[in-house]
């Protein structure tokens, strides 16, 4: 998707810190982190909202949920971690592809859920 900046990470044409990759997915370090270990989980494919998810989007997104234990256990989050998926404007969503915050490697206090 032009002018989408998780697509041209997917693409290789921005970089970025990987921590995982398959088929389905790119995990990479955020830039601004929230945490004391922030990835981002992309699907690879280009939708902004769950609302705008068809059936092979949703597999992707699953192949996500499902790989993320491996991903949180590969950046030590044994002790736990956070995810968050914003969804629009009130939500903060800040860039239009749909991705999935771990976050985690400290206490994460109550203030957030
Ligand atoms: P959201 O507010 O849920 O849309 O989250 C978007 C996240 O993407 C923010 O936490 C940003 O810090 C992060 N981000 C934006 N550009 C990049 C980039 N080039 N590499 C890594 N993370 C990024």
């Amino acid at each position: 998707m032009e002018n989408c900046i998780f697509c041209k990470i997917l693409a290789g044409e921005i970089p970025s810190s990987k921590v995982y990759e398959d088929e389905a997915m790119l995990a990479f370090r955020d830039i601004n982190p929230q945490a004391a270990v922030h990835v981002l989980v992309v699907p690879k494919s280009h939708f902004a909202t769950l609302a705008e998810m068809d059936e092979a989007q949703a597999e992707l997104v699953k192949q996500c949920f499902v790989k993320i234990p491996a991903i949180a256990a590969s950046l030590g989050l044994e002790n736990g971690y956070r995810l968050i998926v914003n969804q629009g404007e009130d939500a903060g969503q800040t860039v239009h592809h749909l991705h999935i915050h771990i976050l985690g490697g400290q206490a994460m206090g109550e203030k957030m859920l």
